[in-house]
């Protein structure tokens, strides 16, 4: 059987209350993002990035996974996580609530912190960590947010990398919530001859629409009942329409059932 490829992005979480790094409002709009999520900076700005991160985790305590979320649990249940691989940009663990399986954070994990001395990750769940306070394996005080910074390497990109590269024809791939800025999915799915969807909430200068077979260009837990089929059909076998498909429609969130 086939797979399915599937990048989702910052436009999945939104749904679920957890604005993009470049949205006004809220915890967002008290802090810059450049300053607070910059690695050149991090240690200079040390004590406010911390409080940064320890709010954007007790936002996460309280968010829900919302119906893409969901739509994308049941799918990877019915064919297998072999079968449908997930990667995501989101440093929030919805996903995973969902009840998804081995996602593949590649911009790392907002329970997580991390030791730069050991390597040591621990999870914290959605609570505190104090900016000085110690590696709980080596005491180091060199602690970071488990999370990939503004100019710091993002060792998981091999792994994604390495995911692309596995795809042949007969698979499949889908970009969810995404503008193809941060990740450059365009240049990753170049030459890729399978079956490509794409959602995001408008079109993107970094995303060419018409490298895709399907586009919906609205939110992504309303374009969910009809890229499901889609990624079933794939998977099937069924053969790829040669004809573009582009779907735009916005509905508030307040009208969904
Ligand atoms: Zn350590």
């Amino acid at each position: 059987m086939a797979k399915a490829v599937i990048i989702t992005g910052a436009g999945l979480s939104a749904e679920s209350g957890i604005p993009t790094f470049r949205d006004k409002g809220g915890l967002w709009e008290r802090y810059s993002i450049d300053e607070v999520a910059n690695f050149c900076t991090f240690e200079q700005n040390r004590v406010k990035s911390f409080k940064f991160f320890n709010e954007f985790r007790s936002l996460l305590k309280t968010a829900r996974p919302n119906a893409a979320h969901a739509a994308l649990a049941r799918l990877q249940k019915l064919c297998g996580p072999e079968h449908i691989v997930l990667i995501t940009q989101n440093v929030d663990d919805l996903l995973d609530r969902a009840g998804c399986t081995n996602v593949l954070h590649v911009h790392g994990y907002l329970r997580q912190m991390q030791c730069l001395d050991c390597e040591h990750v621990w999870d914290i769940g959605y609570g505190n960590w104090a900016p000085y306070e110690p590696c709980p394996a080596c005491a180091s005080l060199a602690i970071k947010p488990h999370v990939v910074l503004f100019n710091e390497m993002a060792p998981q990109y091999a792994n994604m990398h390495a995911v692309m590269d596995s795809l042949t024809a007969d698979d499949c791939f889908a970009a969810l919530g995404t503008s193809g800025f941060v990740v450059p999915v365009a240049g990753m799915i170049h030459g890729f001859m399978g079956k490509k969807i794409l959602c995001n909430l408008e079109p993107s200068a970094y995303l060419d629409g018409q490298l895709f077979d399907h586009c919906f260009y609205m939110p992504v837990t309303q374009a969910m009942e009809k890229i499901t089929p889609l990624i079933e059909a794939a998977l099937a076998g069924k053969p790829v329409s040669l004809k573009i498909h582009v779907e735009t429609g916005f509905k508030p969130v307040s009208e969904q059932g």
